[in-house]
């Protein structure tokens, strides 16, 4: 084992080669989507908390020392990992309160940690409508984890749930995705926004059987997973609502895509049902931006990176400036210069975090063929 630290926490994890063959994950790559998700905690002030899927605890155990936040849980299958996470409580000034061979109850100043062991879906299913905010944070699909904690949270709680199968979501493994997310992936330069929206749309339709509607606080993809932020509203005209938001994708051969809000489609050759709605609030991300700029956060690339989502037009889908010039056989041009041009012909336009290639913009295709094309 080895001693780390990251934001307020400090904790052990095991020395190995390649993150992978660790007995307990950690993987210090994902301390972005923790310190976004630690500020999102901070934002949203929910008292019980559980990081289902918790490996060494370092997620639970930020949520502990740098939010609000009085009761966590963290959870795992795995033995070495429950026990590790007890080290790791224990490193942190936790006190046993109270102890069972799965369960540990802890005092971290005047805090309550629980530490358990088991799998995430029973927990969940013991603790109904008990949490503010459920973190779902597994090895690839969150999909077998999505409806127990739909149940476990409250009916105005939130979700922030992780999905690192990035090759399912942008259409590698077309069957793989019909048969997770219910929905066909597209492949080629939309496919990570798309997978992104094929996420949220699932989570959405499960969420509406309960009568639950969803409101996206945050959704992003980064570093080969995606992140969504999702706050509850509860009614069934709150799920009917965010069902409308559910639609389809297509695209032709010269690169142009449209959208339809239906819920089936009247075209063939159509990607989805996906999320057509917003993926971002603004609110949200103002009290983000502004807290994250009081904080002291673990990576020096967090508070960039929320810079560039706030800043970004949300609009559903992009224009990939490389992908267009290559199909339409046009020369590369610099991404200022589009945009301005398209900016003086009238249309809002801004850089995503989806690609350093690619532009947000209102402009209907044809535009931003003419900006390539320098006309
Ligand atoms: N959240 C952690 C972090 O931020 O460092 C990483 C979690 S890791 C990607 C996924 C963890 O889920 C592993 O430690 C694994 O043992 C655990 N796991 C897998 N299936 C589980 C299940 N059904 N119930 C509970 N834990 C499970």
């Amino acid at each position: 084992l080895k001693e780390v630290r990251e934001g307020a926490s400090r904790f052990f994890v095991p020395e190995a080669e390649r993150i992978y063959d660790a007995p307990v994950f950690y993987n210090p790559v994902m301390a972005i989507n923790r310190d976004i998700s630690v500020l999102a905690v901070d934002v949203l002030k929910p008292s019980r908390v559980l990081d289902a899927l918790s490996a060494t605890g370092v997620r639970g155990l930020r949520y502990l020392l740098e939010t609000p936040a009085g009761e966590v849980w963290m959870n795992d299958i795995k033995e070495e990992a429950f026990r590790l996470i007890l080290r790791n409580v224990e490193l942190n000034g936790g006190k046993i309160v109270k102890s069972s061979n799965e369960r540990v109850v802890f005092d971290i100043s005047g805090k309550k940690a629980i530490v358990s062991k088991g799998d995430a879906n029973r927990l969940m299913a013991e603790k109904f409508r008990y949490f503010d905010f459920i973190d779902l944070d597994p090895f690839g699909a969150p999909v077998e984890f999505l409806d127990t904690a739909l149940r476990a949270v409250k009916r105005r709680g939130f979700l922030g749930v992780t999905a690192t199968d990035t090759g399912v979501l942008c259409g590698a493994y077309r069957n793989a995705c019909l048969r997770k997310y219910l929905a066909v992936p597209i492949r080629g330069e939309l496919c990570h926004e798309a997978g992104l929206r094929i996420l949220i749309g699932l989570v959405a339709r499960y969420a509406a059987k309960y009568d639950l509607g969803v409101k996206v606080l945050l959704a992003y993809y980064r570093d080969h997973y995606f992140r969504v932020f999702l706050g509850l509203k509860s009614g069934a005209r709150k799920a009917d609502e965010s069902l409308s938001n559910i639609g389809y994708l297509w695209q032709d051969k010269s690169g142009k895509f449209w959208y339809s809000r239906e819920f089936l489609p009247s075209e063939s050759n159509a990607y989805g049902p996906l999320w057509l709605g917003e993926l971002k609030d603004d609110d949200f991300m103002n009290s983000l931006l502004k807290k994250s700029q009081e904080v002291v956060l673990a990576s020096n690339k967090t508070l960039e990176f929320i810079r560039l989502l706030s800043d970004e037009l949300d609009v559903p889908f992009h224009y990939d400036t490389h992908a267009i010039a290559r199909r339409h056989g046009l020369e590369v041009r610099k991404l200022a210069v589009i945009m301005e041009k398209l900016e003086k012909m009238g249309y809002r336009v801004t850089r995503t975090h989806f690609s350093p290639t690619s532009i947000k913009t209102d402009a209907p295709f044809d535009a931003v063929l003419d900006a390539l094309r320098g006309l």
